[in-house]
């Protein structure tokens, strides 16, 4: 889901640039699977934990990331390529991995007084690499 590098990225939104926030940006774009926090805490050794939440907060806030609950309620982030980006999470049942993917049919809502920030479907299911190691 990745667009540009990480400082043009945070320059789009506004954000001062930052060597922190580079670093734990970069952490996330560049896949194509959610990541936790405490997966991007022990990653991102040389930066402490309490300056991570924040930075994902702040990132989440200016919506540059999403935030996602997988199916062990753990809130896991990635990359949103455009405010209202059309994207949604594949949850693989098998490895508990959480796959970004892009939809290439826009949804029509009938919301017209609302304003729509991001619409949120879950597919479940067995990813490729676990229905490959099945059929080996
Ligand atoms: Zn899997
Ligand atoms: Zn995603």
């Amino acid at each position: 889901m990745s667009e540009g590098n990480a400082e043009e990225i945070l320059k789009r939104f506004n954000i001062r640039p930052n060597r922190n926030r580079i670093k734990v940006l970069n952490a996330i774009i560049g896949r194509d699977h959610t990541v936790s926090a405490v997966e991007l805490i022990s990653d991102l050794k040389d930066i402490d934990k309490t300056t991570i939440y924040r930075t994902l907060d702040l990132f989440e806030k200016k919506m540059i990331i999403m935030k996602d609950v997988d199916l062990d309620g753990v809130g896991h982030y990635c990359i949103r390529s455009k405010p209202n980006d059309p994207h949604t999470h594949f949850y693989c049942r098998e490895c508990h991995k959480t796959m970004c993917k892009e939809i290439d049919k826009s949804i029509e809502l009938n919301i017209v007084d609302e304003m729509v920030d991001s619409i949120e479907i879950k597919i479940v299911g067995v990813c490729k690499d676990c229905l490959q190691k099945k059929r080996s």
